[in-house]
């Protein structure tokens, strides 16, 4: 499936907000969502100042922001949200939590990777291994145990040893573990919405897909 490679901090810029999807840069004042705080385009600080969003624009907005968040495609994002619609429990959260237990997401959680497209990446190449076995499916579904690691000559990668070794590397999550020294990580249990540093309003997303 084709994805986006164009600049992704128009994507941001776009949504008004920091999405996170470069890495160390996002954390400094070179981030251009703080330098430029309108949307790309000449057109773009004229859109700055029109008047309020219909109901509609701010759940598509929503929408496209998860979406870019976390680099899926319209008919991905519509499939996991069709997945998480028919789970128990609330919609919203499901989506989130299963979103979180994407393959290339825990391998960006873990540090072992400085964003999401990084970490995908690192999976399409097969560097990646889940419970022993080589996966190269980023959207691979992770469960509550299951252990993410490094393939052997892929530990010492530099994306990896500048990804762990950056500053301004987040915090790792309580509901995974890493053995940094290895590159194994583990899922400890399954995130509940509390647990997930998102700034969304998932019952928007929610709101939209219901019309
Ligand atoms: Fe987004 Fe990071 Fe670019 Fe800032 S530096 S606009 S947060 S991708």
């Amino acid at each position: 499936m084709a994805r986006y490679t164009g600049p992704v901090c128009k994507q941001c810029r776009r949504e008004g907000q920091k999405l996170f999807l470069k890495g160390t840069k996002c954390y400094t004042e070179k981030c251009p969502v703080e330098r430029r705080q309108y949307p790309p385009g000449h057109l773009g600080p004229a859109a700055a100042r029109r008047r309020k969003q219909s109901d509609y624009a701010v759940q598509l907005r929503e929408k496209q922001k998860v979406k870019r968040m976390y680099g899926l495609h319209e008919k991905q994002f519509r499939n996991l949200f069709a997945y998480a619609a028919g789970r128990p429990g609330v919609t919203g959260e499901n989506l989130i939590v299963a979103l979180e237990s994407r393959l290339d997401n825990v391998v960006f959680r873990l540090g072992l990777a400085a964003n999401r497209r990084q970490a995908r990446q690192l999976v399409r190449h097969r560097h990646v291994q889940v419970n022993g076995a080589t996966v190269n499916i980023p959207s691979y579904r992770l469960a509550a145990g299951d252990e993410v690691a490094l393939r052997e000559g892929s530990r010492e990668l530099d994306v990896v040893e500048a990804s762990l070794g950056a500053r301004s590397r987040p915090q790792l999550l309580d509901w995974l573990a890493l053995d940094e020294k290895n590159r194994v990580g583990r899922v400890v249990r399954k995130p509940t919405r509390g647990e997930v540093p998102l700034a969304a309003q998932e019952q928007l997303i929610v709101e939209l897909y219901s019309k």
